[in-house]
């Protein structure tokens, strides 16, 4: 289909993009456009502006801040992929952002328009809740900074409110005796996951004493395995945690799969997480 009609504005900065956004409430931000194009071509979304913050360079960046590891908002997929510091201090990150789509969408979606289009089956969004990751988000009152268990509010709806720019993703640097594991299920390579599991576990001598564990695509908005982590704590197996990866989810049956399949995808998938985080 043919989107609406929509103006355009490219933003020169910041400060200019916030002043757009302002100006006009039925705006919105374009980034990489890899979600906020197909929903316009569909309709789904028929803002009055566009503001293309594509050019604003200097929200493109990985860097060194001490115990985090702080990435701007418009660095891409492939970067962030390759980013060595995250490599070395976050691997899960730059392992996932090359599980996103496929190579034009990797070079193309950035890692702030990930996280703000609130998508439940999106990658990065779980593996930043499992990682208890910051964001910053900047408006006319100022910045903020906002954890991810307050980030994701909704079905595509994230704590950037209108007006607002994500500018920057904070995530903590792992330390030796953390383990990480992101597994996605897809029924083909480039697609979203039909259910994912982002684990976190701290071990000692092969012994998992803690772990974070995030679902994708079990619920509205990427969802904390409470009851696996519980599990983990009080000193069970990652099967015996796995059991109750689909306690208080809420699935949805799509043309992808079932409620009941991506039930027996969470516990499958968790485990096999727990067991290679540990590792
Ligand atoms: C074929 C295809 C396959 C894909 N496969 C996957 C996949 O396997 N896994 C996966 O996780 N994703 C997948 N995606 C989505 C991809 O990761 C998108 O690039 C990403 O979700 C959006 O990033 P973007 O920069 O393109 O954002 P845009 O499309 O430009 O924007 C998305 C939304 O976020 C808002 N936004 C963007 N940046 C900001 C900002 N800095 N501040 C405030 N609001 C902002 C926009 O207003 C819009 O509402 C796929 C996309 C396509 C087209």
């Amino acid at each position: 289909m043919i989107p609406a009609a929509f103006d355009y504005e490219v933003a020169e900065s910041v400060e200019h993009a916030l002043g757009l956004l302002a100006a006009d409430p039925d705006a919105k931000v374009l980034a990489g456009g890899h979600s906020l194009v197909p929903a316009l071509k569909l309709r789904i979304a028929r803002p009055s502006k566009l503001v293309d913050i594509g050019r604003l360079s200097d929200l493109a960046y990985v860097r060194d801040a001490g115990s985090q590891v702080a990435i701007g908002a418009l660095t891409r997929h492939v970067d962030v992929q390759g980013d060595p510091l995250l490599q070395e201090h976050c691997p899960i990150v730059s392992m996932t952002a090359g599980k996103v789509g496929d190579p034009q969408v990797r070079h193309r979606g950035t890692i702030g328009g990930s996280v703000a289009h609130g998508d439940p089956a999106s990658d990065l969004p779980s593996v930043m809740r499992a990682l208890d990751a910051e964001f910053v988000i900047v408006g006319a009152g100022g910045e903020r900074t906002v954890g991810a268990g307050d980030f994701f509010t909704g079905v595509f709806q994230t704590a950037v409110g209108h007006g607002e720019l994500l500018t920057e993703i904070r995530v903590p640097k792992l330390g030796d005796t953390t383990g990480w594991s992101y597994l996605k299920y897809h029924r083909r390579a480039q697609d979203w996951a039909t259910v994912g599991v982002a684990a976190i576990v701290h071990r000692d001598n092969g012994t998992a004493t803690s772990a974070s564990v995030s679902l994708t695509n079990m619920g509205g908005t990427p969802l904390r395995a409470s009851a696996v982590e519980a599990a983990i704590a009080a000193g069970s197996s990652p099967a015996e945690a796995a059991v109750h990866a689909a306690d208080d989810t809420e699935p949805s049956t799509d043309t992808a799969a079932s409620a009941e399949f991506r039930r027996h995808l969470a516990r499958v998938l968790t485990e096999r997480a727990l067991t290679q985080a540990r590792a």
